[in-house]
């Protein structure tokens, strides 16, 4: 029978009032077997909830009583409680198989699970998606689901997955589809394999069967150092902008059909290509934002807008389903960036006056064209450092995949008496992908969440004076 472990209760809260403790099991609630914290959430919510625990190998029943919806006040160890369903693809361009040895094992999860699709956006291929999911999905109403598509030809995709069901089982895309269920798509294209007229072919698949997706991504694979795919290669600048050419033909027929763009491409396309990044305006909302598109461009409304005295849009990264169900244990790579409030930020030590931003090679082609709005706006001396990733080398340019290394080494060169400024998106639960902390950093540094808004503010908090 799965068990949820209790990790932490909250002090005073219902769970605490009945002596649940940390390390307690959790077999039943209102005698249903907890498979998820989807389910855990539904019982929780009942006004009397009756949990079934295990401690120290005794079983033992807990009532708890509170007002209906309101939380137990406990955290729990994982958001699945049987077993996160793990892939049956070997995508050739997979990240996880690009990654060196001896990293933190949950790094090395590929899951492929419809219920962390929910939860926290990850995209599913469906290969091993059942009619009882399908089921579940639908009478729980778990939308919206992310959906990797790739390429709508059967035998491309089963290529790129290779895995012949991702030939067929597309059908569940339909299917989702068709009973209502929101579900965003995304394509990683690979250069040779599915860009050009299969990738032209792909979006006439999703007008032609999938219509009702509410968004379609266009990414680019990444290429680290450790990959043993041959015919893996990174996009030349004609590449991506072959490929934005394309997606920009798209957008403009489903703007003709459909009323709306739906397909988007990443902003790396818009640096490789050396463009422009699309107006604010055409990335409706920026629903794949997560996925990286439109990032930039949500940052600089945000900046502008916080500089103007008006409300920022608030695009930035977001907590996901977990920043309301109780218990965010979330070890991938949406769990919380920092444990403690960003207020609660390390400030540096003040020297120069000068702040400095640290970013990735990407990030700082976003940032460098605002930099002179923030200097004349702050009146603060601004600059970038840009941190190239050696860890993983290839073409992994984007701030989120830095490592603690590498930021390291580049700060041991910088000045001891700047104020270092680090985004957010480069920790998990206040750990760099390679597992340093901030901490360990060879200068301190202040981490700022990843949104214009909070630069601002960061940077106004502490802009020095004029004269000083
Ligand atoms: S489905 Fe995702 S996790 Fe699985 S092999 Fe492909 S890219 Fe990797």
């Amino acid at each position: 029978m799965p068990a949820a472990r209790v990790v932490a209760v909250a002090p005073d809260s219902p769970a605490a009032s009945t002596g649940i403790r940390p390390g307690d099991e959790i077999l039943t609630l209102n005698g249903e077997a907890v498979r998820d914290v989807i389910r855990y959430q539904l019982q929780a919510d009942e006004p009397v909830v009756e949990l079934e625990i295990r401690r120290g190998g005794l079983e033992q029943l807990a009532v708890v009583e509170k007002p209906a919806g309101a939380p137990l006040g406990l955290e729990l160890d994982s958001p699945v409680f049987d077993r996160v369903q793990t892939c049956d693809n070997h995508c050739p361009f997979c990240f996880i198989h690009q990654l060196p040895k001896g990293m933190r094992r949950s790094l090395y999860l590929q899951d492929d699970d419809y219920r962390l699709s929910f939860l926290y956006g990850n995209f599913t291929t469906l290969t091993r998606f059942t009619e009882a999911d399908l089921e579940r999905v639908v009478s729980e109403k778990l939308s919206p689901l992310y959906v990797s598509i790739h390429a709508t030809d059967p035998d491309v995709r089963s290529r790129l997955l290779r895995n012949r069901r991702g030939a067929t089982s597309l059908r569940w895309l339909a299917a989702l589809l068709d009973a209502g269920v929101e579900v965003h798509g995304q394509i990683v294209v690979c250069p040779g394999i599915n860009d050009g007229a299969v990738l032209d072919d792909t979006l006439l698949g999703v007008l032609d069967r999938f219509p009702q997706l509410a968004t379609v991504g266009v990414v680019p694979l990444g290429v680290s150092a450790y990959t043993s795919e041959p015919d893996m290669r990174e996009h030349s600048r004609a590449i991506a902008s072959a490929v934005l050419d394309i997606v920009e033909r798209w957008q403009r027929r489903f703007r003709e059909t459909l009323g709306r763009r739906l397909v988007f491409a990443a902003d790396e396309y818009y640096v490789i290509a050396a463009r422009s990044f699309p107006v604010a305006e055409d990335y409706e909302g920026f629903p794949q934002h997560e996925n990286g598109i439109g990032m930039a461009r949500a940052f600089e409304a945000d900046v502008r807008a916080v500089l103007a005295g008006e409300p920022a849009a608030g695009v930035g990264p977001r907590a996901g389903f977990f920043a309301w169900v109780e218990g965010a244990p979330a070890d991938g790579y949406r769990a919380p960036r920092q444990r403690a409030a960003p207020n609660a930020a390390r400030r540096a030590v003040r020297g120069s006056g000068r702040v400095t931003i640290v970013t990735g090679e990407y990030g700082g082609q976003a940032l460098a064209p605002l930099l002179p709005v923030l200097r004349a706006a702050l009146r603060a001396p601004l600059r970038l450092l840009i941190v190239r990733n050696r860890f993983f080398g290839g073409n992994i340019a984007v701030t989120g995949l830095l490592t603690g290394r590498d930021v390291s080494d580049a700060l041991a060169s910088e000045p001891v008496g700047d104020r270092y400024l680090l985004p957010d998106v480069v920790l998990s639960r206040d750990r760099f992908l390679d597992g340093f902390a901030v901490t360990d950093l060879s200068r301190p540094v202040e981490v700022v969440p990843t949104d214009g808004a909070s630069l601002v503010a960061a940077l106004r908090g502490d802009a020095p004076d004029e004269d000083a």
